[in-house]
């Protein structure tokens, strides 16, 4: 959500597979750009009694395989582009994991921090009623993303209900369980990049419990990231957020591994720690970037886009074995260079972190039955699923001698490609 534009590096990524697969021109422009994009307003009256008008966004890339799905973001920077990129990544996120479903993606530009919940609920009833005709079960299913959460989703599905005078469950996913929410949900992004990472540690001889790990982020994918790996036996030794009071980030240090409790205790609902507590605890306060400069094995990028540039790259240490991206478009082009030549593992984002929607998908599933599963049942389909969509790319990435990201891509783009041709689109 800065300088670098997400949605020239989403296209980059997909124009260099498309070559290395010879697409032709027409599967190129279709899927090189979204099939549909809503850019409108949305008037609230504030608690102070004014009005203002906040800007929302939803694209959808592309719904040949299905109805389009993705979340949406609640961010002070949100821009139309980013939006584009993420819905994109959607599409290939669905195709990786086999799911039948296209991708979209959609935003405000708004920060939640400075907004009640009665306006925030505005902000969301808003949204669905200026797309109302537009999204729906059989069309695009929105779901949470950063700073966005059940409780915002059923305000959209209300909304969507009143406007339309029914009941409609499967308009939107990360539903609040009890609501038509799925057990697990909340886990699946976090324990889905783990998962994949505990593969990865397979192929490469590596023991978990002999690795430590640096997270950047420490919202709801990087908690529960954290949660698993440390299960697995693995010790996370540095953390970095934002910091929502000095508008920068820092990073949150214990040489013998942080302890995910105590740090939950003193962390605000966006995923900020408090630094004056912290230090309380020993932690050590450092600059935003030292998450990745760390002396680890694993680096787990869990926030936004373009965090991982050509320069911060130089930074990562000879250490590191895997980087796992939790968040979307953590890594530009530029870092990719850098990375594979340093021959480190990476498990490319909309891979490592498809938990989340393979999840949603799970819960569309118990929602159309009508019938819950319990959380063990949805957490071991999120294993079988996560884990043979990585063993697929990782098994194309070694017979064809391919960067991780880009083995990805060409089974992704294949999957998207033939469902195009064969609808008669291309
Ligand atoms: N927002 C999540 C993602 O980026 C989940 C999307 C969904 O569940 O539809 O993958």
């Amino acid at each position: 959500m800065n300088k670098f534009n997400a949605f020239e590096m989403a296209q980059q990524q997909f124009d260099k597979v498309a070559e290395i697969l010879n697409l032709d021109v027409p599967t190129r422009e279709l899927l090189r750009n979204p099939l549909r994009e809503y850019n409108f307003a949305i008037p609230v009256r504030m608690d102070d009694g004014t009005m203002k008008v906040f800007r929302g966004f939803r694209v959808q890339h592309n719904d040949s395989r299905g109805p389009g799905k993705g979340g949406i973001r609640f961010h002070p920077q949100e821009t139309l582009d980013t939006v584009r990129a993420l819905s994109m990544w959607m599409t290939w996120k669905c195709a990786v994991v086999d799911i039948p479903l296209g991708g979209s993606k959609g935003g405000v530009i708004c920060d939640p921090h400075n907004l009640s919940m009665r306006e925030q609920e505005g902000i969301c009833r808003g949204w669905v009623r200026q797309l109302s005709k537009d999204i729906g079960p059989l069309r695009d299913v929105p779901a949470p993303d950063v700073m966005t959460n059940g409780q915002h989703m059923l305000w959209m599905l209300d909304e969507f209900e009143t406007v339309h005078g029914a009941k409609y469950p499967g308009l939107i996913t990360g539903k609040p369980v009890g609501m038509g929410g799925s057990l697990g949900r909340t886990e699946a992004t976090g324990y889905g990049v783990i998962f994949t990472l505990r593969e990865a540690l397979k192929k490469l001889n590596i023991k978990p419990e002999n690795t430590k790990a640096s997270v950047q982020g420490f919202g709801n994918v990087a908690q529960y990231a954290i949660d698993l790996y440390t299960q697995l036996g693995g010790k996370v030794i540095c953390v970095s957020c934002w910091d929502q009071e000095d508008q920068v980030s820092y990073s949150f240090k214990k040489k013998d591994g942080i302890k995910l409790r105590e740090l939950l205790e003193i962390t605000d609902r966006f995923g900020g720690i408090d630094k004056e507590k912290a230090k309380e605890l020993g932690y050590e306060i450092l600059p935003g970037d030292a998450w990745i400069e760390q002396d680890v094995e694993i680096l787990l990028p869990c926030a936004l886009e373009n965090q991982i540039t050509g320069e911060t790259a130089k930074k990562i240490k000879d250490t590191v074995k895997v980087i796992a991206e939790g968040a979307n478009g953590p890594t530009t082009p530029e870092a990719d260079r850098i990375i594979e030549s340093k021959k480190i593992f990476l498990i490319p984002d909309f891979l490592a972190n498809a938990g989340g929607v393979t999840c949603s998908y799970f819960e569309q599933v118990q929602c159309n039955m009508n019938y819950y599963w319990e959380k063990d049942e949805v957490l071991g389909k999120l294993d079988v699923k996560m884990t043979s969509a990585f063993l697929a790319v990782y098994e194309l990435a070694a017979k064809k001698n391919l960067y991780m990201r880009d083995a990805a891509y060409v089974i992704s783009i294949n999957r998207v490609a033939q469902a195009c041709r064969e609808r008669g689109w291309v």
